[in-house]
């Protein structure tokens, strides 16, 4: 029997399910706050030099799951874009992630890769077995200069936290290479789509099933005239934060414009704690089939989320899963409802894994629409 299903987010959470629900013939309603689609992958061209900006900052899809892969190419031209990041520290220039161009220009050494290795493992703190935060990882593994040049100071920026009080979780998805790879991923798929991702969402929501309405605020009055509602909102924000706030950290962006090419690659590091942003990204340089004149930079800064700032990246140290914990129980007493991607499970998703628990979250519910149980509360448990 068809549904009425009400989405609330049009970013690829709320796409990829409206999409899917769509098709199996109920009737989706998506409604989004913003005056745009595509939630933070949302691109659009500078009306001045004609670059494609990310607007919410870059966006780099990668994957290693091939029917998401797929799925995805349906909706748009992907072109091949590996990441190459670089990164300033001191007053050099440095290649990443950490590879053997790295240890050797840092070293000021011409080593090979068996002798990287060991000369690594040699300076490397073997004292540390089981790492129980971000500097014990960094520091088990390349020891304390290379993290007090490429880490320490980013992370102090980039979290507002001193490493020791961070997760090993975070470090541990960047490689340490002992060749000259220096492709910032390892997935097997790797791309940028050639017109940005907001027509990707477009082409998602493309369907005469699919009702789409921004610039709204979303009223429990209306969510219960719907059969269900899927919320990619932040959780918290569903209960009007009346437990407080989940931390997460925002991000400032400084635009510059140049003529011609600032700095040679998408994306600048800025390793030492002095400088106060965490990168600068050359946003033409995502586009590398483009060519442009003129050039539109940002500088990207971090700090604390407050109540009008658009939330990034979920900090989950211990108090704030504490939270979650409350949160997650006045969610699961709620009926009709599921909470939802990267806001509404409160965790940091890269693209792929978002529309990956999407479409197994559309899956389940067209699977048990009508047992007549209550459906799942979380698209994925978000402890
Ligand atoms: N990081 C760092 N220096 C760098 C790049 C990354 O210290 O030049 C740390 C930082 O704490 C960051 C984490 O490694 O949050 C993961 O890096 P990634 O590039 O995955 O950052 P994200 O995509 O989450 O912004």
């Amino acid at each position: 029997m068809s549904k009425s299903i009400l989405i609330i987010g049009a970013g690829f959470s709320g796409a990829v399910i409206g999409r899917e629900l769509a098709e199996a013939g109920h009737k989706v309603h998506i409604k989004d706050k913003r005056t745009h689609i595509a939630g933070n992958c949302h691109t659009q061209r500078d009306s001045e030099t004609d670059v494609m900006l990310h607007v919410y900052g870059p966006h780099i899809f990668h994957t290693s799951d091939e029917e998401v892969w797929t799925y995805i190419n349906r909706y748009g031209t992907f072109k091949d874009y590996k990441n190459r990041v670089k990164t300033t520290s001191g007053d050099k220039v440095y290649s990443l992630p950490v590879n053997l161009h790295t240890i050797n220009q840092f070293y000021n050494k011409t080593l090979r890769p068996d002798e990287a290795r060991a000369f690594i493992e040699d300076i490397a703190d073997k004292s540390i077995t089981e790492p129980r935060n971000f500097e014990e990882q960094a520091l088990k593994f390349i020891g304390p200069d290379l993290y007090r040049a490429f880490f320490r100071g980013y992370t102090l920026k980039q979290w507002g936290l001193d490493p020791k009080q961070l997760p090993a979780s975070i470090l541990k998805r960047l490689p340490v290479r002992f060749n000259y790879d220096d492709n910032y991923f390892t997935h097997r798929f790797q791309g940028i789509p050639e017109q940005g991702y907001t027509p990707i969402v477009a082409a998602l929501l493309d369907h005469p099933n699919i009702s789409v309405e921004l610039g709204v605020e979303i009223t429990r009055a209306e969510m219960a005239t719907y059969d269900h509602s899927f919320w990619s909102g932040p959780l918290d924000a569903y209960f009007s934060y009346n437990l407080g706030r989940l931390e997460y950290r925002t991000l400032d962006f400084e635009k510059f414009t140049y003529e011609g090419d600032y700095q040679g690659c998408a994306v600048m590091n800025y390793g030492d704690e002095d400088v106060a942003y965490t990168r600068i990204t050359e946003h033409k340089h995502f586009a590398p089939w483009e060519s442009h004149d003129g050039s539109v930079c940002y500088r990207e800064y971090s700090r604390r989320c407050t109540e009008d700032d658009v939330p990034y990246y979920p900090v989950r140290l211990v108090e704030d899963k504490a939270l979650l914990e409350k949160y997650i129980d006045q969610a699961e007493a709620e009926q009709n409802i599921t909470f939802v991607g990267r806001l509404g499970t409160y965790r940091y998703l890269d693209m792929d894994v978002t529309i990956r628990e999407a479409l197994d979250c559309a899956r389940r519910f067209l699977a048990q629409a009508d047992n007549g149980n209550k459906f799942d509360t979380f698209s994925v448990d978000p402890r």
